[in-house]
């Protein structure tokens, strides 16, 4: 299953946040294809569209679907160089599929800061540092050998080459691998060098408690929105403190809450929701007086390997797949009349499936 891993310098809140997801967390009985570690903390991704179905269809039970967050702790300056669990930190973060980089923009002087102050950029470029390092050492262990092949005329080497040139010239700049420029071709070969900057990121900004509603007006959030900004990178603004306390509550208790902090969606929710897309996630349901659930899939899977997501004898046994989009669903009102209306298709093997596909699953067993 693809993991995103909360990352940051100590003392920013990362066990906080961790906490909340934990305590937010899914029954991991629900989801037996989900890692059983301490370190992982299973979330259900919020989504209207399921509460729709369930007005709409009434079934016996809802399920929705799941993705996992990997903590991995400890960080310092130098880790590239094994300092701290340098090391192990850095294998830790080469496992997970996407980066959500928390920094401290909360100011309390009872909580030490590692560097002294609170400085955002600063942390960030900390530990973006110690990633360029670790992948400009996995470059230089490369860039020899190929440059040789590249001589004797070997023209995948050329290519290769020309790569590594490129994400060295970047190392040297302190860039990360994700902003340097390379065409489709170039980036399968890049993907291959499973560079640690070339993951995708996005910043979580860990405010005050006070500081919620008014996170616009927080200049440190403010400057982190810049930095990433300039990665293409988004920031979700968060108060861990605040997540802990929301994620015991639950529906209308919830509701009221965050009414009282003045904000729309706990950023818990937000930072699910940015993960999910991050990893490339995307969600299909399946909507029977049984059950409605919503099931992970990866953007561009085919409509087999989707219905095999559910059972491995649904993707043997494939035979087609009966599709009514969420929206069409929705107008309809009924799966009879959405086929009255000619909004249900027959697709087949080939058929890339989209986010808000409700599909009937046709096979042999
Ligand atoms: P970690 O080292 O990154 O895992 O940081 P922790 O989650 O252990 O947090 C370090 C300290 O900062 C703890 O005492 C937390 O209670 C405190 N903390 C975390 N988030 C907030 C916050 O939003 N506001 C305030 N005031 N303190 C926080």
């Amino acid at each position: 299953a693809l993991t995103a891993g909360i990352v940051g310098l100590p003392n920013v809140g990362k066990s906080t946040l961790f906490n909340a997801i934990t305590q937010a967390g899914a029954e991991s009985a629900n989801y037996p294809f989900c890692t059983i570690d301490p370190n992982v903390g299973i979330v259900e991704v919020p989504d209207d569209r399921l509460q729709k179905l369930t007005e709409l269809v009434k079934p016996k039970k809802t399920v929705p679907t799941a993705f996992e967050f990997t903590d991995i702790a400890g960080i310092v300056k130098g880790a590239s160089k094994g300092e701290g669990l340098g090391n192990k930190f850095l294998s830790h973060i080469r496992q997970v599929d996407a980066i959500c980089h928390v920094v401290r923009c909360f100011a309390d002087d009872n909580i030490t800061h590692v560097s002294g102050k609170v400085d955002p950029i600063s942390d960030i470029e900390t530990i973006n540092l110690e990633l360029i390092l670790a992948d400009f050492e996995t470059v230089e262990k490369r860039i020899d050998r190929v440059a040789k092949l590249a001589k004797q005329k070997d023209k995948a080497a050329a290519s290769e080459h020309e790569i590594l040139v490129k994400l060295k010239d970047a190392f040297e700049e302190e860039q990360p691998a994700r902003s340097v420029d390379f065409n489709e071709e170039q980036l399968k070969l890049v993907k291959q060098l499973h560079l640690l900057t070339s993951k995708p990121i996005l910043y979580v900004a860990n405010v005050g408690e006070d500081e919620i509603a008014e996170a616009a007006d927080n200049q440190y959030v403010e400057r982190v929105r810049e930095y990433a900004a300039n990665e293409g990178a988004e920031v979700i603004v968060i108060c861990a403190k605040i997540e802990s306390e929301i994620a015991e509550l639950e529906g209308e208790e919830k509701t009221m809450f965050l009414e009282e902090l003045g904000i729309e969606e706990s950023g818990l929710d937000q930072l699910i929701k940015a993960s999910y897309h991050l990893l490339g996630l995307a969600t299909y349901f399946t909507a029977g007086v049984q059950e409605v659930r919503a099931w992970t899939f990866k953007k561009g899977m085919k409509a087999p390997q989707c219905a095999g997501i559910i059972h491995t004898d649904f993707e043997r046994g494939f035979i087609r797949a009966e599709i009514v989009s969420y929206e069409d669903l929705l107008s309809a009102q009924s799966m009879g009349a959405a086929r009255e209306a000619g909004k249900v298709r027959l697709e087949g093997k080939e058929y890339f499936v989209l986010d808000g596909d409700v599909i009937h699953f046709r096979f042999n067993v």
